[in-house]
């Protein structure tokens, strides 16, 4: 349940509807003061049937303008939760919102400080302004590459040092999270991990951003739910992240590009949401146009593998964009981007 404010609500009226909140049995009450309106945001477990008999009381208190019931399982990354543009800072960088489309690019894994350099520096040039680089590598067989782990993680800060490019990397368990928190700046939750809840919660708790992939066979409210689970700890920084999803059809490509996800997750929640194209893809042939369909649905930004030698990557290289492929599909990235209105 969110009840919202008068704009000329007073402090004292925030505080004694966040009171009446508590007392009528919700275990939480959390305000998102915009610079308009407040909102308080009731958390508990309280049914529908008190909820709509508290409505008329809520609405009797002083500055209180609205109380609307949530119709969807999720409260805090729930739209109505935040009247204002939301965006999340990364180094002067700002995602979401009516903000310039952000590329974030690099290869699936750190191989090497001169594979991650090399990567770096190539999409930087092009217009990238994160990088990507695993170091813990979620693999389907334990036989595979697993990552270069924490020298990973030393030769990505490296990288940033080399070219300023904030970096962003996957935490693949708990024990690993204040390692991979100490190092990079943005930390990814890849799909297998999107509903490892305990991991959700340790990041919930660390004060950077956050890329929560979604599951490759979650559904929209299910991943949503997830976000959910690190807004709770008390960070608000998600970023959500479509990467196609299982269908009946993955036989052409790896997963089946989940481009209506965009729109309709941008009408739930205020959270910007970004696109993978490459693991969407699996086939670095049909990276551009699904990545230019992606920006053209509304993508805050988009995640995209590229590796300077792709036929020699220790992981993913048959999605990969090599440097040349990638700085073509920047190109026409801007200008999928200005025509619908937004800047690259
Ligand atoms: C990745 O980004 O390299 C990755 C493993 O992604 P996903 O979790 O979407 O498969
Ligand atoms: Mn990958």
């Amino acid at each position: 349940m969110f009840v919202c404010m008068r704009p000329n609500a007073t402090s004292d009226h925030v505080k004694r509807v966040q009171a009446e909140v508590l007392a009528a049995g919700f275990n939480k009450a959390i305000v998102t003061a915009g610079t308009e309106v407040s909102v308080v945001n009731c958390l508990g477990t309280v049914s529908h049937e008190q909820k709509l008999r508290l409505k008329d009381f809520f609405l009797s208190l002083p500055g209180v303008t609205d109380v609307e019931l949530a119709k969807t399982p999720f409260r805090l990354t729930a739209r109505q939760a935040h009247p204002d543009e939301f965006t999340v800072q990364i180094n002067g960088i700002s995602i979401g919102g009516n903000q310039p489309l952000v590329v974030m690019a690099g290869p699936c894994a750190v191989e090497s400080l001169e594979q991650i350099t090399a990567s770096a520096n190539a999409v930087k040039q092009a217009g990238a302004v994160v990088l990507r680089g695993g170091a813990y590598k979620p693999r389907t067989s334990p036989h595979l590459f697993q990552g270069l782990e924490e020298r990973g993680l030393r030769f990505l800060a490296q990288a940033r040092q080399e070219t300023g490019l904030p970096i962003v990397t996957e935490v693949t368990s708990l024990e690993n999270v204040a390692l991979v928190a100490e190092h990079a700046d943005i930390l990814q939750i890849g799909t297998r991990n999107m509903q490892n809840f305990g991991l959700l919660r340790a990041v919930g708790r660390i004060d950077k951003p956050v890329i929560l992939k979604r599951g490759m066979a979650a559904t929209i409210d299910e991943w949503l739910q997830a976000a959910e689970y690190i807004v709770s700890e008390g960070n608000q920084r998600v970023i959500l992240c479509a990467r196609g999803i299982r269908t009946f059809d993955n036989g052409h490509t790896r997963n089946s590009a989940d481009i209506d996800a965009i729109p309709v997750v941008k009408g739930l929640t205020h959270h910007p949401v970004i696109f993978d194209p490459s693991h969407t893809a699996g086939n670095r042939d049909l990276v551009p146009d699904i990545a230019l369909a992606a920006v053209a649905a509304g993508a805050d930004g988009l995640l995209i593998e590229v590796h300077p030698d792709p036929d020699s990557a220790l992981c993913d290289g048959a999605q990969s964009l090599n440097p040349q492929q990638f700085a073509g599909l920047m190109i026409k990235v801007k200008a999928v981007a200005n025509a619908i209105g937004r800047a690259a």
